[in-house]
């Protein structure tokens, strides 16, 4: 934060700082302002200054001549508040002041700069309001993070430039409460101010990384990027590094279809393909999803999917998918739509043991262009005739 405000009101405000803390009893129970602001729902400005000489006494409690000046760099709005009009006829007069909101949120910005005032007893009243909201003011925000930001902050105050000038020096010194203050002076104003809460730690540097395992990039230290990462990381691990799955493991040893997935399979089949799907478009950078099924829908009856079982425990290496691309012909037309195996799987025979059933099932199937190189050399290696002749023209050997 670094805001402006005049070099007469930040002087003020250094000369309360630089007076030592005066001792203050801990307290509980709401003050007279704190209940009449909370049923009232606002407070005038000379409430609020009332109340601030009771908190703040330092420098004669001289706060309560300039605290208004403090709205502005502190982001606080002021509003006309008004009396009921007992006719509503009556003319009414507004007078400046704060809603209970505001009036907490300048209490907190005045607590970041090291003045004595206390905001916790109204934000904790305020924040049981706010708990269910989804969409929040600025100062709103303010006191649903109190907790977090309390004594943590770093506020910069910057003044307006002066004529007068005069001689620059910089003072430096910590308080009672362990809040460090560094002011800029020329001559007897105050030009800058910056305030280091007692809790608060230099931000870690943040730099943009990619992760070597599941290939995503982020910024470091940044709590949401992390826990994005945290998420793609997780399900990537679940599609490289599968865990046994008992669902699968039952349904292998009990039913006949086995590996494979077609309009009667269970949802969480169709899942799983689809899954295996994503994985294959991101690899190859397809714009498309080939798998029409999910966890919630199974893929029409012009589609299959293998599961590739790794062991008898249940463990999914890969998947596949073929579709009929003329299902109102009497002769289907399969075509192999892809394929994709979890790296460590790969090389493995997992294709290999499972072509001669797809060309007995799907007789002499089309392979959906583009091919991996390693898809390449595979259907080179063990694809029918036709299969090898629809291959790109091999660059080596
Ligand atoms: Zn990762």
């Amino acid at each position: 934060m670094k805001t402006t405000i005049s070099s007469d009101a930040l002087t003020r405000v250094c000369n309360i700082l630089t007076e030592a803390r005066k001792p203050t009893a801990p307290r509980v129970e709401l003050t007279r302002f704190e209940l009449a602001l909370l049923a009232d729902g606002v407070a005038t400005n000379s409430d609020i200054g009332d109340y601030l000489i009771t908190s703040e006494f330092r420098a004669y409690s001289s706060i309560e001549y300039f605290f208004e000046e403090l709205f502005a760099p502190l982001e606080i709005a002021q509003q006309f508040i008004f009396r009921r009009p007992v006719d509503p006829l009556d003319e009414v007069h507004g007078t400046q002041g704060l809603s209970a909101v505001d009036a907490t949120a300048f209490l907190i910005g005045l607590q970041g700069l090291g003045l004595q005032v206390d905001p916790s007893r109204l934000v904790e009243k305020l924040s049981d309001a706010l708990k269910d909201r989804h969409s929040l003011t600025g100062n709103e925000l303010e006191i649903v993070l109190y907790g977090n930001y309390v004594n943590r902050r770093r506020v910069v105050l910057k003044a307006r430039p002066t004529e007068s000038g005069g001689a620059k020096r910089e003072t430096t010194h910590e308080d009672e409460a362990g809040f460090r203050f560094a002011m800029q002076w020329e001559g007897d104003s105050v030009v800058k101010l910056e305030v280091l809460g007692s809790l608060y730690e230099v931000p870690k540097p943040q730099e943009h990384v990619k992760c070597d395992y599941c290939g995503h990039e982020y910024l470091t230290n940044n709590t949401a990027e992390a826990r994005i990462h945290q998420d793609v990381h997780t399900r990537r691990q679940e599609m490289f590094d599968p865990e046994p799955e008992q669902r699968f493991a039952s349904h292998l040893a009990t039913d006949v279809g086995g590996e494979r997935v077609d309009h009667k399979s269970p949802l969480w089949m169709h899942g799983a393909v689809l899954e295996r799907a994503f994985e294959f478009k991101r690899e190859f950078r397809y714009d498309f999803v080939q798998w029409p099924g999910s966890s919630v829908t199974r893929a029409g009856e012009e589609w299959v999917g293998w599961l590739f079982a790794a062991d008898a425990k249940g463990t999914i290496a890969g998947a596949c998918a073929f579709m009929n691309r003329d299902a109102a012909a009497a002769v289907p037309d399969w075509s192999l739509q892809w394929v994709w195996l979890a790296p460590k799987f790969r090389r493995s025979g997992f294709l290999d043991a499972r072509w001669a059933e797809f060309l007995k099932l799907y007789g002499d199937f089309d392979i959906e262009h583009p091919l991996s190189e390693a898809m390449q050399a595979f259907v080179r290696k063990h694809g029918t005739e036709k299969q090898k002749a629809a291959l790109p023209a091999a660059v080596h050997e």
